[in-house]
């Protein structure tokens, strides 16, 4: 039997195309963060201002910050970290894991954050998007679906 994922989403088709032509055609790490509304991923802010290395993708607090207010007053909630890695790095590392358990210990309301990785066509890949969702006990993929509307 195949054993049913713990977490799903339901993913607006354009978030998926942003992050394509932002995250998925330029080299690995960039990154950037997720807005749900009413059970949707509808929002995807491209972090430019964040720190990229080889290896790290640190995130400019100070610009998110601003990012996830304003998307507050629109009834829209922080909802996960999407970035790339170079193919070879395929899992989450261990810094991104506590990254991840971090942002959930300053947001009590969520549960789980989501946490999926891109690889990049600049990357000399194929675009893909492993859907990792991350909780205190463990990191898991989620199951999916897209959507064309609100
Ligand atoms: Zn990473």
């Amino acid at each position: 039997m195949v054993p049913v994922p713990e977490y799903s989403f339901l993913i607006l088709l354009p978030v998926l195309r942003q992050i394509y032509q932002t995250l998925g055609s330029k080299p690995a790490e960039q990154g950037g963060i997720l807005g749900i509304a009413d059970g949707v991923i509808s929002r995807f802010y491209y972090d430019v201002e964040g720190l990229c290395s080889e290896r790290d993708y640190y995130p400019d607090i100070k610009s998110i910050s601003k990012v996830i207010k304003e998307w507050g007053n629109e009834g829209v909630s922080f909802c996960g970290i999407v970035h790339s890695h170079h193919p070879s790095a395929r899992l989450l590392s261990s810094k991104d894991i506590d990254f991840g358990r971090a942002i959930l210990r300053m947001n009590p309301s969520l549960n789980s954050v989501f946490f999926p990785l891109v690889f990049s066509v600049a990357d000399n890949t194929e675009y893909e998007f492993i859907p990792y969702v991350i909780d205190e006990k463990s990191v898991s993929i989620a199951s999916i679906r897209f959507s064309n509307q609100i």
